[in-house]
């Protein structure tokens, strides 16, 4: 038990500092594209300076993120009583939710937040570097 608390510290440090190190989403910061969470971080910290209109606009599914991400996370060592068929239910259905969203926001609503940018994105610079390389 201790050794996994330690393995999910090293993890979260981690996470933290691979945020820390790309200024914001480290998917964006590689693909130039946001993942499902973008908006996530900005939400909360506007929920916690009691800004909830502004934490939705964020990210509409803001307040669970947390839990349902720590549950997924220490889903192997939780008692058996939260492993049932309906916790794992849950966890579907919430991905389901994230991804349906995800999809709402980039092609129905065209949010801003969720918007490509490759120009400063370390794959597609590298790919440019590459084929101007190879085609001159
Ligand atoms: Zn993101």
């Amino acid at each position: 038990m201790a050794k996994t608390v330690w393995r999910h510290i090293a993890i979260v440090a981690a996470l933290v500092a691979l945020l820390t190190l790309a200024g914001g989403c480290p998917i964006k910061a590689l693909f130039g594209v946001p993942c499902p969470g973008c908006g996530l971080t900005r939400a909360w910290w506007e929920a916690m300076h009691f800004r909830f209109g502004e934490a939705f606009s964020y990210h509409p599914l803001w307040l669970p993120a947390p839990f349902l991400l720590l549950y997924a996370i220490h889903l192997q060592v939780l008692p058996a009583r939260f492993q049932s068929r309906l916790a794992k239910a849950v966890l579907i259905l919430s991905a389901i939710a994230y991804s349906s969203l995800y999809l709402y926001r980039i092609f129905i609503v065209h949010d801003p937040l969720l918007q490509p940018d490759f120009s400063n994105a370390l794959f597609p610079i590298l790919f440019d570097k590459i084929r101007a390389f190879v085609y001159t």
